[in-house]
This record gives C-alpha cells, sequence and structure tokens, in this order.
C-alpha cells in the first residue's frame, strides 16, 4: 500500500472445523472450549475473534474489518465446492466424512517439496483405516452418530460440518479470485494445510490458487518452541500488566525477518522498549521551541531507503537499521542560521510517513501540557536573569513531571523520562 498498490484483503477466521489434531482426528477445538467453558461453541468463536482483533489493533497492525470472514458464514459455498470435487472425481465417502483423494493428482505436495513415497509408506499410530492414503483429507465430516453439536448444518452427504481446509478455498474463491496475488500464513501450514488448499483449489478449478506464498517463521521463548506444557507461553495482556507497551513487542518482532525464527526474552522486550522510547524521544523535537533546524531533505531520504528495504521482501531488521540514522538527524544539536526558522510543518509529514511504514507509534506522545510549557519559559527566564536556583528548581519540578530538560546552543530540549515497568 506505501507502494501505491489497491490491495484487496481478505483475512479468514476460522470459527469451525479446525480440529484438535491438524490431522482429521480429535475433537472440534472450537466445541471442545465451549464444553470447559460452559458456553456453546458461537459464544467461545465470537470471543477468541475480539480478542484477536483487539490484539490486533493494540499492535498497530491493520484488521482488514470489511472483509474480515468467518468459516461459518460460507458453508454453502464450501458445500459447493465439495460438490464440483465430486463431479470431477476427486472424493470419495467413508465413515466419519467425505474426503480428497489425494492421489488422483500429479502434484500433489508440490508447495513443501513432500516426499509421498517416504510419507505414504511410514503408517502412523492413528492412521484412518480407510483412507486410501494417508495424505488424503476431510471435505466434510460427519457428525458422530448420537452426538450433537453446537455447529453442524446439512448437507448432500449428511448432516456435519466442513473440513478445516475448504474454508480457505471456498473464501478465497467467494470473496477474491479462483486465482489469487498473495496468500499469507505461518510456515507450519506448508505441509498439511496449504497443500491441500491448492490440492482442492486446483483440482476444483484448473487453474493456480496462489501466485505467492508468504510463510512466516516462528517465535521461540528462551530459545524453547512455544508449549502449552511448558507455560512459556506469554499473552500481549501479559506483557502489557508487566508494563510494556503493545507497541514495545511490535518492535521486538520487526527486528527479525519474518522468514527467520524469532527469539523471545525479556531483556530482548526490554531492550525495545528502551529503543522505542529513544525513537519517540527524538521525534517529540517537532514540539519543541527551541531554535532547531531539521534537515528535511535528509529524513525524505531516510524514507525513501526505508520503504526500499521494505520493498525487498518486508526486510524489516533493515528498515529499523536505518532509523539510527534518526539519532544525528533529530538529536537538535546541528547549527542553524536562523534562529526563528524553527522546525516547521515538513518535519512532522516525513515524520508521518516514517511511521506510516513501521507503525511503532513514534508520533502518539503528546505535546507537553501548557503549564509545563510555561515552566519552561520560565526557566528560560531565570537562565537569561543568571537565576540558577530558580533554574534548576524549576528542572526538578519538570523532572518529577516525568519531563527533562537538555540545555542546548539553541535553547532547551526537554525529552520524556522512561517510565519504569512493573518488574
Ligand atoms: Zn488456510
Amino acid at each position: 500500500m506505501a507502494n501505491g498498490y489497491d490491495v484487496n484483503w481478505v483475512m479468514n477466521i476460522t470459527d469451525v472445523g479446525h480440529l484438535v489434531s491438524d490431522e482429521d482426528d480429535g475433537e472440534d477445538k472450537m466445541e471442545k472450549g465451549a464444553r470447559r467453558e460452559g458456553k456453546t461453541a458461537w459464544e467461545v468463536a465470537d470471543f477468541y475473534t475480539q480478542d484477536f482483533v483487539q490484539s490486533l489493533d493494540l499492535l498497530n497492525i491493520s484488521v482488514p474489518r470489511e472483509n474480515l470472514k468467518k468459516a461459518t458464514d460460507a458453508i454453502p459455498e464450501q458445500i459447493q465446492l465439495v460438490q464440483t470435487l465430486e463431479q470431477k472425481g476427486y472424493t470419495y465417502v467413508i465413515d466419519d466424512g467425505v474426503y480428497f483423494d489425494t492421489t488422483k493428482l500429479d502434484d500433489y505436495g508440490k508447495l513443501g517439496k513432500i516426499d509421498l513415497t517416504a510419507l505414504r509408506a511410514g503408517e502412523r499410530v492413528a492412521f484412518n483405516e480407510q483412507k486410501r492414503a494417508t495424505t488424503d483429507f476431510a471435505l466434510w465430516k460427519f457428525t458422530p452418530k448420537g452426538q450433537k453439536r453446537d455447529m453442524e448444518w446439512d448437507s448432500p452427504w449428511g448432516r456435519g460440518f466442513p473440513g478445516w481446509h475448504i474454508e480457505c478455498s471456498a473464501l478465497a474463491m467467494k470473496h477474491l479470485a479462483e486465482t489469487i496475488d498473495i496468500h499469507a500464513g505461518g510456515i507450519d501450514h506448508i505441509p498439511v494445510h496449504h497443500t491441500n488448499e491448492i490440492a482442492q483449489s486446483e483440482a476444483a478449478t484448473g487453474k493456480p490458487f496462489a501466485n505467492t506464498w508468504v510463510h512466516s517463521n516462528f517465535l521461540t521463548v528462551d530459545g524453547v518452541k512455544l508449549s502449552k506444557s511448558l507455560g512459556n507461553s506469554y499473552t500481549l495482556h501479559d506483557l502489557i500488566n508487566k508494563g510494556f507497551h503493545s507497541l514495545d513487542y511490535r518492535f521486538f518482532a520487526l527486528q527479525s525477518h519474518y522468514r527467520t525464527q524469532a527469539n523471545f526474552t525479556w531483556d530482548g522486550l526490554e531492550a525495545a522498549r528502551v529503543r522505542r522510547h529513544t525513537l519517540c524521544s527524538l521525534a517529540d523535537i517537532r514540539y519543541q521551541d527551541a531554535a532547531i533546524r531539521v534537515d528535511v531533505a535528509s529524513l525524505e531520504g531516510l524514507y525513501t531507503d526505508m520503504l526500499t528495504a521494505l520493498s525487498d521482501d518486508l526486510d524489516t531488521p533493515a528498515a529499523l537499521a536505518l532509523l539510527s540514522q534518526l539519532d544525528s538527524l533529530l538529536d537538535g544539536s546541528q547549527s542553524h542560521d536562523h534562529p526563528s526558522a524553527r522546525s516547521d510543518d515538513g518535519l512532522t509529514a516525513v515524520l508521518k510517513k516514517i511511521e506510516n511504514l513501521l507503525g511503532i507509534g513514534l508520533l502518539d506522545g503528546p505535546d507537553i501540557s501548557d503549564e509545563q510549557k510555561s515552566l519552561l519559559s520560565d526557566r528560560a527566564k531565570a537562565r537569561a536573569d543568571k537565576n540558577w536556583g530558580k533554574s534548576d528548581q524549576i528542572r526538578d519540578t519538570l523532572n518529577d513531571q516525568g519531563v527533562e530538560i537538555r540545555d542546548t546552543d539553541h535553547g532547551q530540549i526537554w525529552s520524556r523520562s522512561l517510565p519504569p515497568t512493573a518488574g
């Protein structure tokens, strides 16, 4: 979008069909969660959808609100897609559902370059004996006999619910096109989920499903994979409760390229917090009354370089490294010939452009209050009168309010002190 593309972007919400195992066995995550919490699957889905969107907002991650599509809002389309696959001879029905016959495709597994011979030879423990091949996957699952699910629908094959993979293909075709430009997701989805999306989509349409796949890598904590049993995972709210800003985490995350595995440590998050604070303090220069000249042309150059870095496979570490130029460009120590020509509107405009690229909250800090401003001018007067006692006293008062003062050749420059964290 920074490059001028008009992006039509859909984000799907898997509110049905994702089973506890990534295979087609085990319970439905939503139905299981509902029973645990004494709610319906619909309530659980709604709660986590809202929590997800709120967290994205806190992280400055844009949400395509009109294009946030739930799997349960496209049940007829999913049934229709399975019917198309059935007509083309790609499906078979067994006791627990309708399955996709992966042996009918010559290029099944091409995304992850899966070694099918090895995979299909290795029988798995929970292998469904009615499945023709290990790689075959459910398109539609039947509600188990004698059970009643919160989420179930009638279909030509029997009452039940869609398999996990079919929603993505159906939603993409419904809201975008049979071939989409970019499909994103986590690398863990390459071997099964995205592989199966490709299989069913391309079998149905005869066209490529996605031109480009963008897969983000994992996050570890203290070098260890996140897992429930280790209790080493944190929510965004945990970080906020410890006194971090949600954007400190965003800053931390941007330091790693999305393709590389990132490792979370509290020290790493603290370093990101301190660095983000420094950058925001530098950007506070736009409020200053001191006669500071800022080289706006160099800032424009910085913006262009950052955009170039991000346009090269989203190189966020490179873009953040470029930000170190702000340390000298905005520190207020540059000489000035015209004391009256203080920072102009061009400064805020270019800082906004830089912020729009990164979303790190560079311009979120408010100006100091009118009372603090008048304290500053009292202090300037006291200094002109060589009344050092009064000048120091005012500085201490401002320090107590979280505003630090630096005296430069161009006058006083204030900055916000780094707030403490809870631990
Ligand atoms: Zn998907």
